[in-house]
């Protein structure tokens, strides 16, 4: 394979710890061919993690300055990692067309779908170890399984009724599961989550990331999606791209071996790379 790529990149524009043209140079020196800078976005919202409401116009213009300023040497798109949830923001040319984005990545973070605590924040299924739990407890009444069917209830909704390019770190919830166990991958009914949440995907034709971010910051030994959801993914023909969803150089293609391997081990034969109008597969 001679092409490398990371459609999903931080800046210093959300949580990120460099500058757009330090990731950009970051990138080029780890000898990609292209990335795709995406802000946390949640359009008209932000948490401190976000990229201020009133920022996306600083945020677009260093952007696309960098990609003009290194045309010849990497593709750069200019983008966003929306959040979806649900009657707020969604990852889709409704919410952030006004922007003219190259690209957004879908995310969920945060989960709505049944909460039993409306008036207080959502369930955030990307905090730290407390805070998840705490969500479990305040929004569904400790019922971890009623928690995750909500999670990958939110996924299906967002695949099927958005349109964006990747579906960003797929099973984040296992984030903190290690520390948590708060819900068994090998359940039947969890496997039966992923089973129905492959077909929505494979139905939507959107890309899904193989995630290397949970091994740079050490939060999970391991890529987003698990072994088996990989497999699922490639047997349903849903095609995949490795992310490295780096919020700082040094982790600009971490664990790319790692997710190499996954995506061979799972079936797959080729990775996807974007083109500006769609995508092209590129051998394993
Ligand atoms: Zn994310
Ligand atoms: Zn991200």
């Amino acid at each position: 394979m001679d092409s490398k790529a990371s459609y999903h990149v931080h800046t210093v524009f959300c949580d990120g710890k460099n500058s757009p043209e330090e990731m950009v140079l970051a990138a080029i020196d780890a000898g990609m061919s292209a990335i795709a800078l995406t802000a946390h976005a949640a359009w008209p919202f932000a948490t401190e993690w976000h990229l201020a409401p009133a920022r996306y116009g600083d945020y677009l213009a260093e952007a696309r300055r960098v990609k003009a300023a290194y045309s010849g040497r990497i593709e750069v798109w200019c983008g966003f990692e929306a959040d979806y949830i649900a009657g707020l923001t969604a990852p889709d040319p409704s919410t952030y067309g006004r922007f003219d984005p190259e690209f957004l990545v879908g995310s969920v973070h945060y989960v709505t779908e049944g909460s039993r605590d409306v008036a207080g924040p959502p369930w955030s299924i990307d905090a730290p170890t407390a805070e998840v739990a705490e969500g479990i407890e305040r929004c569904y009444g400790g019922n971890a399984k009623r928690a995750v069917g909500a999670y990958w209830a939110t996924v299906r909704e967002m695949v099927s009724s958005c349109a964006f390019d990747v579906l960003g770190h797929l099973d984040v919830l296992r984030k903190r599961n290690g520390e948590l166990s708060f819900f068994d991958e090998e359940s039947g009914w969890y496997k039966g989550e992923l089973r129905e949440t492959v077909r929505a995907i494979a139905r939507s034709g959107i890309v899904v990331e193989i995630n290397t971010g949970g091994i740079a910051r050490k939060a999970l030994d391991d890529v987003y999606p698990s072994a088996y959801l990989l497999g699922l993914l490639a047997r349903a023909g849903v095609p995949v791209t490795v992310s490295s969803d780096a919020h700082a150089v040094g982790d600009i293609d971490c664990a790319y071996d790692r997710a190499y391997r996954a995506a061979r081990e799972a079936g797959y034969g080729s990775l996807s790379f974007f083109t500006g109008n769609g995508w092209r597969q590129e051998a394993l």
